[in-house]
Protein backbone atom coordinates (compact mmCIF):
# COMPACT_ATOMS: atom_id res chain seq x y z
CA UNK A 1 0.00 0.00 0.00
CA UNK A 2 2.89 2.53 0.60
CA UNK A 3 4.18 2.58 -2.99
CA UNK A 4 7.60 1.50 -4.92
CA UNK A 5 11.30 2.62 -3.15
CA UNK A 6 12.24 6.13 -5.02
CA UNK A 7 8.58 7.40 -5.42
CA UNK A 8 9.09 11.71 -5.57
CA UNK A 9 7.63 13.00 -2.69
CA UNK A 10 8.05 16.53 -3.18
CA UNK A 11 6.89 18.39 -6.25
CA UNK A 12 4.32 15.51 -7.11
CA UNK A 13 0.95 15.82 -7.78
CA UNK A 14 -1.72 15.84 -4.71
CA UNK A 15 -1.45 11.92 -3.41
CA UNK A 16 -5.00 10.74 -2.20
CA UNK A 17 -5.97 9.23 0.79
CA UNK A 18 -5.69 5.62 0.92
CA UNK A 19 -8.53 3.94 2.43
CA UNK A 20 -6.46 1.83 4.94
CA UNK A 21 -2.61 1.95 6.11
CA UNK A 22 -1.06 0.01 8.64
CA UNK A 23 0.81 3.43 10.35
CA UNK A 24 -0.85 6.76 10.36
CA UNK A 25 1.37 9.68 11.16
CA UNK A 26 -0.25 12.94 11.61
CA UNK A 27 1.88 16.00 11.10
CA UNK A 28 4.42 16.43 8.83
CA UNK A 29 6.88 18.62 10.60
CA UNK A 30 10.16 17.09 11.58
CA UNK A 31 8.84 14.89 13.98
CA UNK A 32 6.34 13.69 11.90
CA UNK A 33 8.41 13.30 9.47
CA UNK A 34 11.53 11.30 11.20
CA UNK A 35 8.64 9.28 12.55
CA UNK A 36 7.06 8.15 9.41
CA UNK A 37 11.15 8.03 8.11
CA UNK A 38 11.92 5.66 10.27
CA UNK A 39 9.12 3.24 10.56
CA UNK A 40 8.54 2.82 6.70
CA UNK A 41 12.54 2.10 6.27
CA UNK A 42 11.88 -0.34 9.06
CA UNK A 43 9.14 -1.97 6.37
CA UNK A 44 5.75 -1.17 7.99
CA UNK A 45 2.97 0.40 5.40
CA UNK A 46 2.99 3.98 6.52
CA UNK A 47 0.90 7.22 5.63
CA UNK A 48 2.27 10.84 6.53
CA UNK A 49 -0.85 13.26 6.74
CA UNK A 50 -1.16 16.87 7.21
CA UNK A 51 -3.44 19.49 7.62
CA UNK A 52 -1.01 21.60 4.84
CA UNK A 53 2.39 19.93 4.11
CA UNK A 54 5.43 19.29 5.22
CA UNK A 55 6.77 21.63 7.58
CA UNK A 56 3.96 23.47 7.92
CA UNK A 57 3.93 24.37 11.34
CA UNK A 58 6.75 24.99 13.50
CA UNK A 59 9.15 23.26 12.05
CA UNK A 60 9.97 26.04 9.67
CA UNK A 61 10.43 28.50 12.85
CA UNK A 62 13.08 26.72 14.81
CA UNK A 63 16.66 27.76 14.94
CA UNK A 64 18.06 24.44 14.03
CA UNK A 65 20.27 24.01 16.98
CA UNK A 66 21.08 20.48 17.94
CA UNK A 67 21.83 21.35 21.71
CA UNK A 68 23.06 19.41 24.88
CA UNK A 69 23.87 22.19 26.82
CA UNK A 70 19.81 23.86 27.78
CA UNK A 71 19.28 20.52 28.64
CA UNK A 72 19.15 19.98 33.09
CA UNK A 73 20.34 16.40 33.55
CA UNK A 74 18.17 13.18 33.58
CA UNK A 75 15.87 12.07 31.00
CA UNK A 76 15.73 15.63 29.40
CA UNK A 77 19.64 15.60 28.95
CA UNK A 78 19.78 11.54 28.19
CA UNK A 79 17.31 12.28 25.54
CA UNK A 80 19.59 15.11 23.65
CA UNK A 81 22.88 13.21 24.24
CA UNK A 82 21.42 10.57 21.85
CA UNK A 83 19.89 12.54 19.71
CA UNK A 84 22.89 13.94 18.85
CA UNK A 85 24.15 10.94 18.26
CA UNK A 86 21.82 10.21 15.86
CA UNK A 87 22.31 13.63 13.89
CA UNK A 88 26.13 12.98 13.52
CA UNK A 89 25.01 9.32 12.26
CA UNK A 90 22.51 11.14 9.34
CA UNK A 91 25.39 14.12 8.69
CA UNK A 92 27.18 11.40 7.35
CA UNK A 93 24.14 10.71 4.12
CA UNK A 94 23.02 14.33 4.54
CA UNK A 95 25.49 16.78 5.75
CA UNK A 96 24.93 19.77 3.11
CA UNK A 97 21.54 18.30 2.30
CA UNK A 98 20.55 19.73 5.96
CA UNK A 99 23.26 22.04 6.20
CA UNK A 100 24.54 20.13 9.34
CA UNK A 101 27.63 21.84 11.44
CA UNK A 102 28.98 20.55 14.47
CA UNK A 103 30.26 23.70 15.09
CA UNK A 104 29.89 23.45 19.55
CA UNK A 105 27.90 25.81 21.23
CA UNK A 106 29.33 29.19 23.78
CA UNK A 107 26.74 29.89 26.61
CA UNK A 108 28.28 33.00 28.55
CA UNK A 109 27.70 34.79 31.92
CA UNK A 110 27.19 38.42 32.72
CA UNK A 111 27.93 38.07 36.14
CA UNK A 112 28.81 35.86 39.14
CA UNK A 113 25.49 34.67 40.04
CA UNK A 114 25.18 33.24 36.42
CA UNK A 115 28.38 31.92 36.17
CA UNK A 116 27.95 29.97 39.62
CA UNK A 117 24.81 28.23 38.34
CA UNK A 118 26.23 27.59 34.84
CA UNK A 119 28.84 25.98 36.18
CA UNK A 120 27.22 24.08 38.45
CA UNK A 121 24.90 22.64 35.33
CA UNK A 122 27.39 22.20 33.70
CA UNK A 123 29.17 20.02 36.36
CA UNK A 124 26.13 17.96 36.65
CA UNK A 125 25.89 17.98 32.90
CA UNK A 126 29.57 16.65 32.11
CA UNK A 127 29.23 13.94 34.91
CA UNK A 128 26.15 12.49 32.60
CA UNK A 129 28.21 12.50 29.24
CA UNK A 130 27.68 15.83 27.97
CA UNK A 131 31.33 17.65 26.75
CA UNK A 132 31.75 20.74 28.40
CA UNK A 133 34.88 23.17 29.26
CA UNK A 134 34.38 26.11 31.25
CA UNK A 135 35.94 28.97 29.95
CA UNK A 136 37.53 31.96 31.97
CA UNK A 137 36.77 35.60 31.02
CA UNK A 138 40.01 36.34 29.51
CA UNK A 139 39.66 33.06 27.32
CA UNK A 140 36.42 33.72 25.75
CA UNK A 141 37.46 35.46 22.70
CA UNK A 142 39.51 32.86 21.54
CA UNK A 143 36.30 31.17 21.14
CA UNK A 144 34.69 34.10 19.55
CA UNK A 145 36.68 37.38 18.62
CA UNK A 146 34.01 39.32 18.52
CA UNK A 147 32.29 39.01 21.97
CA UNK A 148 31.84 42.10 24.30
CA UNK A 149 34.64 42.79 26.81
CA UNK A 150 31.71 42.55 28.91
CA UNK A 151 31.16 39.22 30.37
CA UNK A 152 32.34 36.92 33.48
CA UNK A 153 33.37 33.29 31.42
CA UNK A 154 31.00 30.65 29.83
CA UNK A 155 31.05 27.08 29.10
CA UNK A 156 31.98 25.48 25.57
CA UNK A 157 29.76 22.73 24.27
CA UNK A 158 31.37 20.47 21.97
CA UNK A 159 28.45 18.15 21.11
CA UNK A 160 25.92 21.13 20.50
CA UNK A 161 25.26 21.57 16.36
CA UNK A 162 22.88 22.79 13.83
CA UNK A 163 20.75 21.94 11.12
CA UNK A 164 18.47 24.12 8.68
CA UNK A 165 15.42 22.53 9.93
CA UNK A 166 12.87 23.42 6.63
CA UNK A 167 15.79 21.27 4.89
CA UNK A 168 15.93 18.77 7.55
CA UNK A 169 12.28 18.12 7.00
CA UNK A 170 12.74 17.81 3.28
CA UNK A 171 15.43 15.53 3.48
CA UNK A 172 13.61 13.03 6.02
CA UNK A 173 10.31 13.22 3.86
CA UNK A 174 12.14 12.31 0.42
CA UNK A 175 14.18 9.53 2.69
CA UNK A 176 10.29 8.59 3.33
CA UNK A 177 9.28 8.60 0.04
CA UNK A 178 12.61 6.34 -1.25
CA UNK A 179 11.03 3.81 1.55
CA UNK A 180 7.87 3.47 -0.32
CA UNK A 181 5.93 6.09 2.44
CA UNK A 182 2.92 8.11 1.45
CA UNK A 183 2.79 11.51 2.11
CA UNK A 184 -1.10 13.53 2.10
CA UNK A 185 -0.96 16.89 1.98
CA UNK A 186 -4.13 19.18 3.16
CA UNK A 187 -5.69 16.53 4.98
CA UNK A 188 -7.17 17.61 8.17
CA UNK A 189 -7.59 15.32 11.00
CA UNK A 190 -11.39 15.50 12.33
CA UNK A 191 -12.53 12.88 14.01
CA UNK A 192 -12.02 9.03 14.63
CA UNK A 193 -13.61 5.65 15.20
CA UNK A 194 -12.95 3.16 18.02
CA UNK A 195 -14.20 -0.43 18.20
CA UNK A 196 -15.65 -1.79 21.27
CA UNK A 197 -12.37 -1.89 23.26
CA UNK A 198 -11.75 1.83 22.78
CA UNK A 199 -8.74 0.86 19.84
CA UNK A 200 -8.66 3.15 17.29
CA UNK A 201 -10.27 1.80 13.84
CA UNK A 202 -9.89 4.21 11.34
CA UNK A 203 -8.97 8.69 11.43
CA UNK A 204 -11.79 11.36 9.80
CA UNK A 205 -10.04 13.75 7.87
CA UNK A 206 -11.10 16.58 5.56
CA UNK A 207 -10.27 14.11 2.45
CA UNK A 208 -12.16 10.90 3.88
CA UNK A 209 -11.96 8.39 6.35
CA UNK A 210 -8.81 6.07 6.38
CA UNK A 211 -8.94 2.58 8.24
CA UNK A 212 -5.56 2.10 10.27
CA UNK A 213 -4.15 -1.29 10.81
CA UNK A 214 -1.72 -1.29 13.77
CA UNK A 215 -1.79 2.66 14.86
CA UNK A 216 -1.75 6.48 14.50
CA UNK A 217 0.95 8.31 15.69
CA UNK A 218 0.03 11.98 16.73
CA UNK A 219 3.14 14.04 15.79
CA UNK A 220 0.71 17.31 14.86
CA UNK A 221 3.23 19.32 17.27
CA UNK A 222 1.44 22.46 19.47
CA UNK A 223 -1.87 21.17 17.78
CA UNK A 224 -1.33 17.89 19.33
CA UNK A 225 -3.78 18.31 21.90
CA UNK A 226 -6.63 19.18 19.91
CA UNK A 227 -5.73 16.13 17.28
CA UNK A 228 -5.54 14.00 20.84
CA UNK A 229 -9.06 15.48 21.21
CA UNK A 230 -10.35 14.88 18.17
CA UNK A 231 -9.07 11.61 18.70
CA UNK A 232 -10.56 10.40 21.39
CA UNK A 233 -8.36 11.28 24.55
CA UNK A 234 -6.13 14.37 25.60
CA UNK A 235 -2.39 15.12 26.39
CA UNK A 236 -1.71 19.04 27.64
CA UNK A 237 0.22 20.52 24.78
CA UNK A 238 0.07 24.32 24.59
CA UNK A 239 1.85 26.54 22.18
CA UNK A 240 4.73 28.59 23.27
CA UNK A 241 5.61 31.41 21.10
CA UNK A 242 8.49 32.66 20.43
CA UNK A 243 10.52 35.49 18.38
CA UNK A 244 13.05 34.93 16.14
CA UNK A 245 15.27 37.88 14.21
CA UNK A 246 16.54 37.14 10.88
CA UNK A 247 19.53 40.01 9.39
CA UNK A 248 20.65 40.00 6.27
CA UNK A 249 23.59 38.59 5.64
CA UNK A 250 26.69 39.29 7.32
CA UNK A 251 30.43 38.35 6.82
CA UNK A 252 30.63 35.66 9.38
CA UNK A 253 32.20 37.19 13.10
CA UNK A 254 30.00 34.33 14.89
CA UNK A 255 31.64 31.42 14.94
CA UNK A 256 29.75 28.69 17.31
CA UNK A 257 25.88 29.07 18.82
CA UNK A 258 26.07 31.81 21.80
CA UNK A 259 23.57 32.38 23.88
CA UNK A 260 23.22 33.77 27.18
CA UNK A 261 23.01 31.45 30.60
CA UNK A 262 19.90 32.87 31.48
CA UNK A 263 18.42 30.81 28.52
CA UNK A 264 18.67 27.86 29.91
CA UNK A 265 16.10 28.65 32.90
CA UNK A 266 14.21 30.46 30.13
CA UNK A 267 13.44 26.70 28.67
CA UNK A 268 12.79 25.06 31.64
CA UNK A 269 10.82 27.96 33.90
CA UNK A 270 7.49 28.04 35.28
CA UNK A 271 6.20 30.20 32.19
CA UNK A 272 4.07 32.39 33.96
CA UNK A 273 5.88 35.52 32.00
CA UNK A 274 7.69 36.78 29.35
CA UNK A 275 10.99 34.99 29.24
CA UNK A 276 13.88 36.82 26.90
CA UNK A 277 17.14 35.94 26.19
CA UNK A 278 19.62 36.29 23.33
CA UNK A 279 20.54 33.53 21.61
CA UNK A 280 23.38 34.16 18.35
CA UNK A 281 24.30 32.01 15.82
CA UNK A 282 25.03 32.56 12.00
CA UNK A 283 23.75 30.62 9.27
CA UNK A 284 25.31 29.10 6.09
CA UNK A 285 23.59 31.54 3.64
CA UNK A 286 25.35 34.63 6.26
CA UNK A 287 22.07 35.37 8.11
CA UNK A 288 22.51 36.09 11.62
CA UNK A 289 19.46 34.29 13.49
CA UNK A 290 18.61 36.18 17.10
CA UNK A 291 16.62 34.93 19.43
CA UNK A 292 14.29 34.33 21.51
CA UNK A 293 11.30 34.91 23.66
CA UNK A 294 9.05 32.51 25.05
CA UNK A 295 5.72 33.48 26.13
CA UNK A 296 2.07 31.71 26.88
CA UNK A 297 -0.23 34.08 24.29
CA UNK A 298 -1.82 31.21 22.79
CA UNK A 299 -1.76 31.28 18.78
CA UNK A 300 -1.15 34.91 18.23
CA UNK A 301 1.02 35.70 15.14
CA UNK A 302 1.18 39.43 15.76
CA UNK A 303 4.95 40.55 16.18
CA UNK A 304 5.66 41.98 18.98
CA UNK A 305 7.80 45.49 19.32
CA UNK A 306 8.76 45.19 22.16
CA UNK A 307 9.92 41.46 22.54
CA UNK A 308 12.11 42.03 18.91
CA UNK A 309 14.01 45.30 20.95
CA UNK A 310 14.95 43.54 23.85
CA UNK A 311 16.08 40.61 21.83
CA UNK A 312 18.04 42.57 19.34
CA UNK A 313 18.91 44.69 22.35
CA UNK A 314 20.55 41.66 24.38
CA UNK A 315 22.41 40.14 20.77
CA UNK A 316 23.97 43.58 20.54
CA UNK A 317 25.04 43.40 23.95
CA UNK A 318 27.05 39.88 23.56
CA UNK A 319 28.36 41.04 20.08
CA UNK A 320 28.64 44.94 19.67
CA UNK A 321 29.34 44.43 15.87
CA UNK A 322 26.01 43.40 15.81
CA UNK A 323 25.11 46.62 16.11
CA UNK A 324 25.72 47.47 12.13
CA UNK A 325 23.74 44.87 11.13
CA UNK A 326 20.61 45.66 9.22
CA UNK A 327 17.45 43.60 10.10
CA UNK A 328 16.10 41.40 7.15
CA UNK A 329 12.39 39.91 9.00
CA UNK A 330 11.29 38.60 12.18
CA UNK A 331 9.04 36.23 12.95
CA UNK A 332 7.05 33.99 15.32
CA UNK A 333 6.54 30.28 16.03
CA UNK A 334 5.04 28.29 18.59
CA UNK A 335 6.72 25.65 20.83
CA UNK A 336 5.02 22.65 21.40
CA UNK A 337 4.67 22.70 25.38
CA UNK A 338 3.96 20.18 27.91
CA UNK A 339 3.16 21.19 31.78
CA UNK A 340 7.19 19.32 32.84
CA UNK A 341 8.74 20.76 29.82
CA UNK A 342 9.38 17.16 28.85
CA UNK A 343 8.59 15.70 25.13
CA UNK A 344 5.49 13.54 24.87
CA UNK A 345 6.24 10.16 23.81
CA UNK A 346 4.76 6.74 24.14
CA UNK A 347 1.17 5.13 23.95
CA UNK A 348 -2.25 6.83 24.83
CA UNK A 349 -3.32 5.68 28.16
CA UNK A 350 -7.11 5.97 27.16
CA UNK A 351 -7.22 5.05 23.50
CA UNK A 352 -5.42 1.62 22.17
CA UNK A 353 -3.69 1.90 18.79
CA UNK A 354 -2.75 5.55 19.57
CA UNK A 355 0.73 6.74 20.49
CA UNK A 356 1.93 10.46 21.01
CA UNK A 357 5.06 11.80 19.88
CA UNK A 358 5.14 15.84 20.57
CA UNK A 359 5.56 18.19 23.48
CA UNK A 360 9.18 18.85 22.67
CA UNK A 361 9.04 22.53 23.32
CA UNK A 362 12.06 24.52 21.97
CA UNK A 363 14.34 20.88 21.33
CA UNK A 364 12.03 19.39 18.57
CA UNK A 365 14.75 19.60 15.84
CA UNK A 366 17.23 18.26 18.04
CA UNK A 367 15.24 15.50 19.23
CA UNK A 368 13.73 14.60 16.03
CA UNK A 369 15.51 12.08 15.74
CA UNK A 370 15.80 9.81 18.78
CA UNK A 371 11.96 10.06 19.04
CA UNK A 372 11.55 8.49 16.18
CA UNK A 373 14.02 5.76 17.46
CA UNK A 374 12.19 5.21 20.96
CA UNK A 375 8.61 5.34 18.70
CA UNK A 376 9.82 2.08 16.80
CA UNK A 377 11.46 0.38 19.65
CA UNK A 378 7.63 0.66 21.06
CA UNK A 379 6.65 -0.41 18.00
CA UNK A 380 8.31 -3.34 17.70
CA UNK A 381 8.83 -4.05 21.13
CA UNK A 382 12.24 -3.56 21.42
CA UNK A 383 13.58 -2.93 24.69
CA UNK A 384 14.50 0.93 24.41
CA UNK A 385 17.68 2.42 24.99
CA UNK A 386 17.03 4.75 28.23
CA UNK A 387 14.05 4.54 30.22
CA UNK A 388 10.48 5.73 29.00
CA UNK A 389 8.38 6.91 32.06
CA UNK A 390 9.20 10.33 32.36
CA UNK A 391 7.88 10.72 28.29
CA UNK A 392 4.70 8.32 29.03
CA UNK A 393 1.36 10.09 27.90
CA UNK A 394 -0.27 8.40 31.25
CA UNK A 395 1.76 10.93 33.48
CA UNK A 396 -0.75 13.65 32.46
CA UNK A 397 -3.68 11.19 32.09
CA UNK A 398 -4.95 12.89 35.87
CA UNK A 399 -4.81 16.20 34.08
CA UNK A 400 -6.53 15.12 31.00
CA UNK A 401 -9.11 13.32 32.75
CA UNK A 402 -10.04 16.76 34.69
CA UNK A 403 -10.12 18.57 31.32
CA UNK A 404 -7.13 21.00 31.53
CA UNK A 405 -6.02 19.38 28.15
CA UNK A 406 -5.21 22.03 25.90
CA UNK A 407 -7.74 24.34 24.30
CA UNK A 408 -9.70 23.84 20.74
CA UNK A 409 -7.00 25.81 18.73
CA UNK A 410 -7.20 24.52 14.98
CA UNK A 411 -7.49 27.15 12.09
CA UNK A 412 -8.26 30.14 14.12
CA UNK A 413 -5.89 31.71 15.81
CA UNK A 414 -6.26 31.30 19.81
CA UNK A 415 -7.04 34.59 20.90
CA UNK A 416 -9.15 33.22 24.02
CA UNK A 417 -5.99 32.63 25.44
CA UNK A 418 -5.40 35.71 27.66
CA UNK A 419 -2.59 37.31 27.37
CA UNK A 420 -0.37 37.25 30.43
CA UNK A 421 0.98 40.64 31.12
CA UNK A 422 3.51 39.89 33.99
CA UNK A 423 6.68 40.13 32.38
CA UNK A 424 9.91 38.74 35.14
CA UNK A 425 13.54 39.99 34.53
CA UNK A 426 14.67 39.34 31.02
CA UNK A 427 16.98 36.88 32.12
CA UNK A 428 16.64 35.29 35.15
CA UNK A 429 19.38 32.98 36.53
CA UNK A 430 19.60 29.49 36.71
CA UNK A 431 18.21 27.64 39.71
CA UNK A 432 20.99 27.57 42.60
CA UNK A 433 21.71 23.60 43.38
CA UNK A 434 23.77 22.52 46.28
CA UNK A 435 26.93 21.72 43.72
CA UNK A 436 30.65 21.66 43.82
CA UNK A 437 32.00 24.72 43.88
CA UNK A 438 33.97 25.38 40.63
CA UNK A 439 37.65 25.28 42.10
CA UNK A 440 36.02 21.49 42.42
CA UNK A 441 35.81 21.18 38.46
CA UNK A 442 37.59 18.05 37.40
CA UNK A 443 40.32 19.22 34.69
CA UNK A 444 39.42 16.56 32.32
CA UNK A 445 41.84 17.97 30.05
CA UNK A 446 40.43 21.64 29.92
CA UNK A 447 42.39 24.46 28.73
CA UNK A 448 40.56 26.62 29.95
CA UNK A 449 39.82 26.36 33.19
CA UNK A 450 38.27 29.55 34.86
CA UNK A 451 40.28 31.98 36.52
CA UNK A 452 38.60 34.59 39.50
CA UNK A 453 38.71 38.00 39.00
CA UNK A 454 39.57 38.69 35.02
CA UNK A 455 36.37 40.84 33.80
CA UNK A 456 35.12 44.62 33.32
CA UNK A 457 32.17 45.64 35.50
CA UNK A 458 28.62 44.83 34.70
CA UNK A 459 26.98 46.08 31.73
CA UNK A 460 25.64 49.40 32.26
CA UNK A 461 21.71 49.37 32.45
CA UNK A 462 19.55 51.79 30.48
CA UNK A 463 15.69 52.91 30.83
CA UNK A 464 14.05 50.65 28.80
CA UNK A 465 12.56 52.99 25.62
CA UNK A 466 8.66 52.77 24.87
CA UNK A 467 8.07 51.08 21.82
CA UNK A 468 6.07 52.34 18.87
CA UNK A 469 2.44 50.69 19.05
CA UNK A 470 2.10 50.17 15.46
CA UNK A 471 3.84 46.75 14.44
CA UNK A 472 2.52 48.00 10.23
CA UNK A 473 5.02 50.72 11.13
CA UNK A 474 7.79 48.69 12.69
CA UNK A 475 7.76 45.85 9.65
CA UNK A 476 7.96 48.05 6.62
CA UNK A 477 10.52 49.79 8.24
CA UNK A 478 12.55 46.52 8.54
CA UNK A 479 11.81 45.17 4.89
CA UNK A 480 13.32 48.40 3.44
CA UNK A 481 16.20 47.84 5.70
CA UNK A 482 17.35 51.37 6.05
CA UNK A 483 15.50 52.37 9.38
CA UNK A 484 17.38 54.76 11.90
CA UNK A 485 16.87 52.25 15.25
CA UNK A 486 14.29 55.06 16.88
CA UNK A 487 11.33 53.37 14.36
CA UNK A 488 12.01 50.23 15.93
CA UNK A 489 11.58 51.98 19.36
CA UNK A 490 9.57 55.36 19.64
CA UNK A 491 10.69 57.01 22.79
CA UNK A 492 7.48 59.31 23.18
CA UNK A 493 4.66 56.42 21.67
CA UNK A 494 2.52 55.24 24.66
CA UNK A 495 2.67 51.57 24.27
CA UNK A 496 4.60 49.18 26.37
CA UNK A 497 7.62 49.44 27.98
CA UNK A 498 9.43 51.55 30.98
CA UNK A 499 10.25 48.77 32.96
CA UNK A 500 14.42 48.67 33.61
CA UNK A 501 16.27 46.40 31.02
CA UNK A 502 19.63 45.46 30.03
CA UNK A 503 20.80 47.50 27.36
CA UNK A 504 23.62 47.42 24.65
CA UNK A 505 27.35 48.54 25.78
CA UNK A 506 28.81 51.29 24.00
CA UNK A 507 29.05 49.37 21.04
CA UNK A 508 25.12 49.04 20.56
CA UNK A 509 24.87 52.70 20.12
CA UNK A 510 27.71 53.34 17.82
CA UNK A 511 26.69 56.21 15.86
CA UNK A 512 26.00 57.50 12.34
CA UNK A 513 25.72 54.08 10.06
CA UNK A 514 21.76 53.86 10.83
CA UNK A 515 22.39 50.96 12.86
CA UNK A 516 19.28 48.75 13.17
CA UNK A 517 19.81 46.39 15.76
CA UNK A 518 21.15 48.85 18.76
CA UNK A 519 19.20 49.35 21.43
CA UNK A 520 20.35 52.93 22.83
CA UNK A 521 19.68 55.17 20.44
CA UNK A 522 16.91 57.84 21.16
C1 LIG B 1 11.31 30.51 17.87
C2 LIG B 1 11.60 29.03 17.93
C3 LIG B 1 12.91 28.59 17.91
C4 LIG B 1 13.19 27.24 17.99
N1 LIG B 1 14.49 26.81 17.92
C5 LIG B 1 14.76 25.49 18.00
C6 LIG B 1 16.09 25.03 17.91
O1 LIG B 1 17.02 25.80 17.73
N2 LIG B 1 16.32 23.70 18.05
C7 LIG B 1 15.30 22.81 18.25
O2 LIG B 1 15.57 21.61 18.39
N3 LIG B 1 14.02 23.22 18.30
C8 LIG B 1 13.73 24.53 18.17
N4 LIG B 1 12.44 24.95 18.25
C9 LIG B 1 11.40 23.97 18.53
C10 LIG B 1 11.08 23.15 17.31
O3 LIG B 1 10.91 23.99 16.18
C11 LIG B 1 9.82 22.32 17.58
O4 LIG B 1 9.98 21.59 18.78
C12 LIG B 1 9.55 21.37 16.45
O5 LIG B 1 9.56 22.03 15.21
C13 LIG B 1 8.21 20.68 16.65
O6 LIG B 1 8.03 19.85 15.54
P1 LIG B 1 6.69 19.05 15.37
O7 LIG B 1 6.88 18.18 14.17
O8 LIG B 1 6.31 18.41 16.65
O9 LIG B 1 5.57 20.16 15.13
P2 LIG B 1 5.25 21.01 13.81
O10 LIG B 1 6.44 21.32 13.03
O11 LIG B 1 4.39 22.14 14.24
O12 LIG B 1 4.38 20.02 12.95
C14 LIG B 1 3.05 19.69 13.28
C15 LIG B 1 2.28 19.51 11.99
O13 LIG B 1 0.98 19.02 12.32
C16 LIG B 1 0.08 19.53 11.38
N5 LIG B 1 -1.26 19.46 11.92
C17 LIG B 1 -1.76 20.15 12.97
N6 LIG B 1 -3.04 19.80 13.17
C18 LIG B 1 -3.35 18.87 12.26
C19 LIG B 1 -4.53 18.13 11.97
N7 LIG B 1 -5.68 18.27 12.67
N8 LIG B 1 -4.52 17.27 10.93
C20 LIG B 1 -3.39 17.10 10.20
N9 LIG B 1 -2.25 17.78 10.43
C21 LIG B 1 -2.22 18.64 11.46
C22 LIG B 1 0.57 20.95 11.14
O14 LIG B 1 0.15 21.45 9.89
C23 LIG B 1 2.08 20.80 11.22
O15 LIG B 1 2.68 20.68 9.94
C24 LIG B 1 12.13 26.30 18.12
C25 LIG B 1 10.81 26.74 18.12
C26 LIG B 1 10.54 28.09 18.02
C27 LIG B 1 9.11 28.53 18.02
Amino acid sequence: MGGGPGRRVLGSGPQPLPAGVEVLVVGAGIIGAAVASRLAAAGLDVCLLDRLGPAAGTSSAGEGNVLVSDKVPGPDLALALRGVELWHELAGEAGERVEFEAKGGLVVAHDEKELDALFTLAESQSQLGAHVELVAAGALHELEPALTEDLRGGAYYEQDCQVQPMAAVDFLVRQFGAHGGRLVRGAEVVGAEHDGQGILRSVRTTMGTVAVGTCVVNASGPWAGEVARRLGTGIPVEPRRGHVLVTEPEPPFVRHKVCEAGYVSTVHDDGTGLACSAVVEATRSGTMLLGSSREFVGFSRELDPEIIRTIAARAVALFPDLARARLMRAYVGFRPTTPDRLPIIGADSAVGGLYHATGHEGAGIGLALVTAEIVESLLFGRAPSMDLAPFAPARFAAAARTGTTSSSVLNVPNEAVERRTARPPASAVLPPHAAPRRQDWPSKGCSRRFALGATSPPLPYLLARRCCGSVSTVESSWLHAAAPSRELCCPTASGHGGRPERAASDGGSSAGSAPVLTASST
